[in-house]
C-alpha cells in the first residue's frame, strides 16, 4: 500500500475535506448538478449538522463521504485517505470500519428478528471480531444510546424512536471515526429527536467521534455545535455556536451566528432575504472599508 494512504493528517487538518465537489447524475438526455463545486471541512470529534431543502444535494454528499458513491469532480478526503484513490478493496475496507450510517428509515441498520443487543453485535460478528470484548463493547453501547432495559427484545417490539437509537448504536459498533446520519430525526418525535442529538453528543465527547448530519429539519440546527447550509448543491450558510459558556448538555437550545461562505473562486451566496431586499439589483459595487466589506448596489441596475 502506497504511503499516503496511510497518511495521517497533520496536525490541525480537518478530519473530512471536501474541496469543490462536483458531482453530476445523466438522466436521458438531461444533466441533474446534484453537488456544484461543495466546499467543507470537519474537524475531528466535530459534531455538524448539514441542512438545506429536499434535492440541495444532502445524500449525495453524505453517499460520497460513506464511499457509496464518487464525485464527477472535485477531492475529497478523510482522516488522510483520499478517497477517490481507493481501490475497490481499500473501499470496502474503509466503508467496514472507518464510517458508520445511520439512515432515516432504521429497519435499514435492523434485523427485525433480532434482539437489540445481537443487532448491535452483528456488524463484529461480519468482520470476524465478536469475542468477549466486543460482546461488552456492544452492551456498552446499547447502554450509551438509552437502550439498557430493552437490550433483550426484539427490534419489532421497539417504537419508532428506540428503533433510530439501536440503529446508532449498530452504526457505532465498528468503532468508525466517523458517523455519516441521513435525517436521522425524520420520522421521531421532538423528544426522541433531542434524545437521538443527545446520543450524538455522548459518542463526540465519550468516544471522539465525527459526527455529520444532513438533515431538512430544523429542529436539528439548534441542537449542535455548527450548522453548514447548503443551497443548490454548495455550501452557502454557517451557524456557528455563539461563543459564551459553552453548555455541556445537548439537550438545551444553542445560539448560533450566521456567516455567508466564500468559496474557493471568491464567489458567495446572499441569503435569500438580502436578496429580496436588493430587488432587482444585479450589479454591486464591492469596496473594503475599515476591515468590512461593503456591497452597494448600484443604482439603476
Ligand atoms: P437531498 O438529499 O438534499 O434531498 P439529493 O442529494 O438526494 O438531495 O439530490 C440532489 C439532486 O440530485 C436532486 O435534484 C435529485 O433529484 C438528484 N438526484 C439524486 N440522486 C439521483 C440519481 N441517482 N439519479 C438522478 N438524479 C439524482
Ligand atoms: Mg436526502
Amino acid at each position: 500500500m502506497s504511503a499516503h494512504r496511510e497518511a495521517v493528517p497533520a496536525v490541525g487538518a480537518p478530519f473530512v475535506r471536501c474541496e469543490e465537489l462536483v458531482r453530476i447524475y445523466k438522466v436521458a438526455d438531461l444533466e441533474v448538478f446534484a453537488l456544484q463545486g461543495l466546499d467543507l471541512e470537519v474537524a475531528r470529534g466535530e459534531l455538524v449538522a448539514i441542512v438545506g431543502n429536499s434535492g440541495s444535494g444532502k445524500s449525495t454528499l453524505l453517499n460520497i463521504l460513506g464511499g457509496l458513491d464518487r464525485p464527477t469532480a472535485g477531492r475529497v478526503s478523510v482522516g488522510g485517505k483520499d478517497l477517490l484513490r481507493l481501490s475497490g478493496a481499500e473501499m470496502l475496507r474503509y466503508r467496514r470500519d472507518d464510517v458508520g450510517f445511520v439512515w432515516q428509515n432504521p429497519s435499514r441498520n435492523l434485523i427485525q428478528y433480532l434482539t437489540v443487543q445481537q443487532n448491535v453485535e452483528l456488524p463484529l460478528l461480519l468482520a470476524g471480531r465478536l469475542d468477549g470484548a466486543g460482546r461488552k463493547w456492544a452492551a456498552q453501547l446499547v447502554d450509551a444510546v438509552g437502550l439498557g432495559h430493552r437490550r433483550a427484545h426484539h427490534v419489532s417490539e421497539l417504537s419508532m424512536g428506540e428503533q433510530q437509537r439501536a440503529a446508532i448504536a449498530i452504526g457505532l459498533s465498528n468503532r468508525p471515526g466517523l458517523i455519516l446520519a441521513d435525517e436521522p430525526t425524520g420520522s421521531v418525535d421532538n423528544a426522541n429527536a433531542e434524545a437521538i442529538l443527545d446520543v450524538f453528543h455522548r459518542l463526540k465527547e465519550d468516544f471522539g467521534t465525527t459526527v455529520i448530519i444532513v438533515t431538512h429539519d430544523p429542529r436539528v440546527s439548534t441542537l449542535v455545535d455548527r450548522v453548514v447550509g447548503i443551497r443548490d448543491g454548495k455550501a452557502s450558510m454557517e451557524f456557528l455556536r455563539s461563543s459564551g459558556p459553552v453548555a455541556a448538555g445537548a439537550g438545551e437550545r444553542r445560539e448560533h451566528d450566521e456567516y455567508v461562505m466564500l468559496d474557493r473562486a471568491g464567489r458567495l451566496q446572499l441569503p435569500p432575504q438580502v436578496l429580496e431586499e436588493l430587488g432587482d439589483a444585479r450589479r454591486l459595487r464591492v469596496s473594503w472599508e475599515d476591515g468590512r466589506v461593503v456591497l452597494l448596489p448600484h443604482a439603476g441596475s
